[in-house]
This record gives C-alpha cells, sequence and structure tokens, in this order.
C-alpha cells in the first residue's frame, strides 16, 4: 500500500473508531449484551490489544539497533558531542517552555478554583521514584536485564557507549556497525510490515478506548481540562511552528502534513514508545533527517522528550495547589517547572505514566499527592492529545537538528510527492550504513 493511502486509512480509522465508540457509550448497551461483552470487550479489545503488543514488539530491538548506528555515525564523523548537546538541550529547553506556558496559563484560567476537595479522598498515591533514584536508574548494571524489563534510558546508554565503543574498535568495530546498519534495514522492513494492519489496530484501539471513555468526569474538571488542551494546542501549533519557520526556514505547514500519521498513532495508541517506528520513519523518509541523525534524536526523544506530558503537570499542579488553597511562591513554580522537566525524562513512553511522574512533582512542590486522584477522571483523554504533542516535539527536534548540521534534505522536505504517495520504501534512500 503507498503512503499516502496508508496515512488515509490510518486516519479513516481513527476518524471511524471514535465514532463508533462515542455511539456505543451513548448508547449504553447492558455490560452482558452482545456489543458490550463480544465487541468492545472482545473482538475490538483483542484487536487492539494485538496491534499495541506488535509495536511495542519493536521497540527494543529498534531503539537499541538505531542507536547503536546513529551513535557510531555521529561518533565516527566526530560530531556526537556537538549534536548530542544541541538536541538534549533542545529536547530541554522546549519542555521547560511547555511548563512556563503552561503556569501561565493555568495561573489566569484558575482552573481548581471552586472544585470539592471530597471526590479525591479514596486514592492511595502510587509511590512515585526519588530524583536521586531517577538519576541513578539511568545508568545500567545489566544491559540483558535492562532490555528485558524495557528500560528505555538504560538501553539508550548501553547502546551509546557501544556505538562509540565500534567507532574505536578499528576493523571489527567496522565490521560490526555494517551488521548494524543491515539489522537496522531489516528492523525498519519489519515495522512498514507491521504498519500494513493499522488502519484496523487503530481502529479497534479507538473503538475500546471511545466506548469506554467516561465522559461524565470532563464536565466536573472542565475548566482543568480546557486549560491542558489549551497549552497542548498553543504549544502544538505555535512553539513548534516557529521553531521550525525560524530555525529551519521552512514552512511548517509541510511538518505538521508529513507529520500526520505520526500523530494518529501517537494520539490513538498513547504511548511515544509505540510511535516510535513510525516517528522515525516519517522524520527520515518524509521530512528528509538524514538517517544518522534521526536514529540517533527519534529515540532518545521517545524516551526523554515529553513537552505534553510536562504541561499536563504544570497545569495539574497549580489546580491541585488551588483545590488546596495552596499559594504557589515563585521558588515553588522554579521547583515544578525543574521537577517537570526531569519527570519527563523519567516518564516512561507508556500511557499513563505521566500521572505517576506527577506524584514527584507535586512532592517537591511540598503539594498532597493525594491530589492525583481529583484529575485521574479525564487523564485517559489528555494522555492522547498530550502524547501526540510529545511525539511532534521530537520530530521538531529532530528537524532543527538535522538542519543546522547541514544533514536535512531540503529536496525531500519540499517533494510534494513526499506528501502524496511513492513507496514508503523508495521514498528517500538514505545510507545507515557505516
Ligand atoms: N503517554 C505518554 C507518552 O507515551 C506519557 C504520559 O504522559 O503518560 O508519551
Amino acid at each position: 500500500m503507498d503512503r499516502a493511502k496508508l496515512t488515509r486509512n490510518i486516519l479513516i480509522g481513527m476518524v471511524a473508531g471514535f465514532l463508533l465508540g462515542s455511539i456505543i457509550h451513548f448508547a449504553e448497551f447492558s455490560p452482558d449484551g452482545m456489543v458490550s461483552s463480544v465487541l468492545v470487550s472482545g473482538i475490538f479489545y483483542v484487536g487492539g490489544q494485538v496491534f499495541i503488543a506488535s509495536l511495542k514488539l519493536l521497540v527494543v530491538p529498534l531503539v537499541f539497533v538505531s542507536l547503536v548506528c546513529g551513535a557510531g555515525n555521529l561518533a565516527g564523523n566526530n560530531n556526537m558531542g556537538v549534536i548530542g548537546l544541541k538536541t538534549v538541550g533542545l529536547y530541554l529547553l522546549t519542555t521547560a517552555a511547555a511548563i512556563v506556558m503552561a503556569l501561565g496559563v493555568a495561573n489566569v484560567l484558575n482552573p481548581g478554583l471552586g472544585i470539592n476537595l471530597a471526590e479525591g479522598s479514596s486514592f492511595v498515591a502510587k509511590e512515585s521514584p526519588s530524583l536521586v533514584q531517577v538519576i541513578i536508574d539511568i545508568f545500567p548494571s545489566n544491559p540483558i536485564k535492562a532490555m528485558a524489563e524495557g528500560n528505555m534510558l538504560q538501553i539508550i546508554v548501553f547502546a551509546i557507549l557501544l556505538g562509540i565503543a565500534m567507532t574505536r574498535a578499528g576493523e571489527h568495530g567496522t565490521n560490526l556497525r555494517a551488521s548494524m546498519a543491515r539489522w537496522n534495514e531489516v528492523i525498519m522492513q519489519l515495522v512498514l510490515m507491521l504498519m500494513q494492519a493499522a488502519p484496523v489496530g487503530v481502529f479497534c484501539l479507538m473503538v475500546t478506548l471511545f466506548a469506554k471513555l467516561g465522559y461524565g468526569a470532563i464536565s466536573d474538571l472542565i475548566t482543568y481540562f480546557v486549560c491542558v488542551l489549551l497549552v497542548l494546542a498553543l504549544h502544538f501549533t505555535l512553539t513548534y511552528s516557529i521553531l521550525i519557520r525560524v530555525l529551519v526556514g521552512v514552512n511548517p505547514l509541510t511538518f505538521y502534513r508529513r507529520m500526520l500519521p505520526v500523530m494518529a498513532f501517537g494520539f490513538s495508541t498513547s504511548s511515544s514508545g509505540a510511535t516510535l517506528p513510525v516517528t522515525l520513519e516519517t522524520v527520515e523518509k518524509r521530512l528528509g533527517v538524514d538517517k544518522g541523525v534521526g536514529s540517533f534524536v527519534i529515540p532518545l526523544g521517545a524516551t526523554i522528550n515529553m513537552d505534553g506530558t510536562a504541561i499536563m503537570q504544570g497545569v495539574a499542579t497549580v489546580f491541585i495547589a488551588q483545590v488546596y488553597g495552596v499559594d504557589l511562591t515563585a521558588g515553588q513554580l522554579l521547583m515544578v517547572v525543574l521537577t517537570a522537566t526531569l519527570a519527563s525524562i523519567g516518564t516512561a513512553a507508556v500511557p499513563g505514566v505521566g500521572l505517576i511522574t506527577l506524584a514527584l512533582v507535586l512532592q517537591q512542590a511540598g503539594l498532597p499527592v493525594e491530589g492525583v486522584a481529583l484529575i485521574i477522571g479525564v487523564d485517559r483523554f489528555l494522555d492522547m492529545v498530550r502524547t501526540m504533542v510529545n511525539v511532534t516535539g521530537d520530530a521538531t527536534v529532530a528537524t532543527i537538528v538535522a538542519h543546522r548540521e547541514g544533514q536535512l534534505d531540503h529536496d525531500v522536505y519540499g517533494d510534494p510527492e513526499a506528501d502524496h504517495g511513492g513507496d514508503l520504501e523508495d521514498a528517500h534512500p538514505t545510507g545507515a550504513s557505516a
């Protein structure tokens, strides 16, 4: 199936799933009836979970192989330090900007004024890791264990070190890098194969999600809900388009158009990790980011860069403070910016983890962690939207870094063909080779 058809079918699957799921939700079928038990909790649920599993299946091998290749290429060209610094710097900056915006808007809209505290009383806070532990946990003591457990930060550290070591190991290293590049090609082929099932998978996921989504909770928390969505929308449309316009000098609309499948995946899976294969493929083949840069910047971003999550955490902190009648001082606000930036690094790229690391932010700001209970009801939907922002942020930084390093193929970016069709495989032949 060509790219344009696949993108269109994914979007159709998403919208159709949303509509059918919402209809089922509002029709209030009996939980034991045919529609709920056989369709929603049966066929569609299984279809969605199999699809998610097949995406997750790719994440560990993809991040590992892709980063070994990426780090090896960059270290081999001696520009790893610069690219690494630019990448991490941009990730941190965009995340910090996102929280500052979230705090600003939340302080104007005051989402927590007039909310009844009693709703959160039955909540038992999940334990969130301490800041010190988050830092220690980045470094692996056993790479196989890290892979088995899907500990992405540890896999990243190991892959980068291995990639660098390969460039220093003479002929043996060169041979290994060449094999890794071949592995990379094979895994990307696997991505393309599994993508063919995406329209159906996305449809199943959306039906199940929206059939079960608690719309009622939204009306109780409408100001909080709108506030998070508003900041997500501002960051998504303003920050990223300004960055692309100013730092890359190209039309941001093209960027958003090419990113449609990635956004649809982020939205329907609520997982930056599960979306990673599509993000990687899209930045390289449709935006023209060099494979060496993309395979380094994107897996890193899927793991450490979560602007959308940070936005939710910023608004949630102000909301919870207001509900508990706490006036946040400038010092506390600064603490929120710092900890939410770090928390976004420690947030695993799977659904719902942003809520757990929110506990860390609240703790550091001296707010009651039980406050998380107040927003759980609406978080499922917000997770979908913030994940879409998370993955778009990764691609924005990849495009900027590639351009600044002279590794953005402007012919691909400006080529309307990269938009409408052409087989994925031959859209942009790049060499991840050593
Ligand atoms: N679902 C988000 C992601 O994967 C993380 C979160 O905010 O819960 O990017």
